[in-house]
């Protein structure tokens, strides 16, 4: 790493040269340490995120890190944040689908190319990716997929970290569409070796001050146990079922919905919910039940749907679940 820590990350683009700036801090220790790296906003709409890499950089700032170092990306798309898109409003990307990049590619794939060295050449223990989901949505961290024996020192010291959070830890699902997970910033940092997870914290669209708060907590009990901070004696406000201790949790999004109406949800998100029990009714326009929804898999509701309008096939759950 170079002395003096860039403060920003410009990528000219376009046949008018237009330039594209994305912010850079840093908060540096007392001494040498761990390399820590928070990232947020790659999707625009999801500005809990942003909020909560802000507020931890201004806490650092103020009470000063003990050693090591955190740098942070609190906005990685920032003309998507200023309209709250999910994609690169310039080209119509999504930026977690750009990794690890390209230097002459497509304005989505430079800035992920820029964002991915800058980080890489750093050498961090660990990458926190800050992302929100559902509106009606409790805080978790994800982990991608085990990318593979070459791989496997990261994937530990990853899964050990996103145990730290204090969060429901969610195993991503390995046979997602045409194994997307590899082009998100966690995925490619972790299939290259470097360890990385991603924090959903909460509902997209809006700065819940709660959410806020359960971030911050997550990031700096992650930061206490690499001896960076003191520790704090606030708990995470979404911690892991006593129930779940020690098993794998995967995401589900099923059962999947089988017919058309309006989804009336029976669990919210944090339900402990069992297999056959009841979860969702399906009702048409003459508030008639069409069909009863029922829980698949032992787990825990991590989400429901923003939208309430079903047809077959609709995810209106998002769970963490013992498959096995
Ligand atoms: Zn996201």
């Amino acid at each position: 790493m170079k002395k003096t820590f860039p403060r920003e990350i410009t990528i000219i683009y376009g046949l008018k040269n237009k330039a594209y700036h994305i912010k850079l801090l840093e908060a540096r220790g007392k001494s040498a340490g761990p390399t820590v790296w928070l990232v947020a906003g790659i999707h625009g709409e999801e500005v809990g995120g942003v909020a909560t890499a802000r507020e931890i950089m201004k806490q650092l700032s103020r009470k000063g890190l003990e050693r090591g170092a955190v740098y942070a990306i609190p906005g990685a798309n920032p003309t998507a944040i200023s309209v709250k898109a999910r994609s690169i409003p310039e080209s119509n990307e999504d930026l977690n689908r750009s990794f690890p990049g390209k230097k002459n590619g497509s304005l989505g794939k430079r800035i992920a190319e820029q964002i991915f060295s800058i980080i890489t050449e750093t050498k961090p223990n660990i990458v926190l990716d800050l992302h929100n989901d559902w509106i009606a949505s409790i805080p978790y961290t994800l982990i991608d997929p085990y990318p593979g024996l070459r791989r496997r020192k990261a994937f530990l010291a990853a899964e050990k970290i996103a145990n730290e959070t204090g969060f429901v830890v969610v195993h991503e699902e390995e046979e997602t569409e045409g194994a997307s997970w590899r082009k998100t910033l966690s995925g490619s940092l972790l299939s290259r070796g470097i360890p990385a997870i991603t924090l959903e914290l909460g509902g997209a669209f809006t700065v819940n001050k709660t959410n806020v708060k359960a971030g911050v907590a997550a990031i700096w009990n992650v930061l206490a146990s690499l001896k960076m901070v003191n520790p704090r004696d606030t708990k995470p406000l979404f911690q892991t079922p006593p129930l779940f201790a020690g098993a794998t949790l995967t995401y589900s999004g099923e059962p999947k919905i089988k017919t058309k109406g309006t989804v009336r949800f029976l669990a919210c998100p944090g339900d402990i919910v069992k297999p056959k029990q009841i979860i969702a009714e399906v009702i048409d326009a003459k508030r008639k039940i069409r069909e009863t929804v029922k829980a698949k898999y032992t787990g825990v509701v991590l989400g429901n749907a923003d939208t309430t309008s079903a047809y077959p096939g609709f995810e209106a759950f998002a769970f963490a679940a013992v498959k096995k």
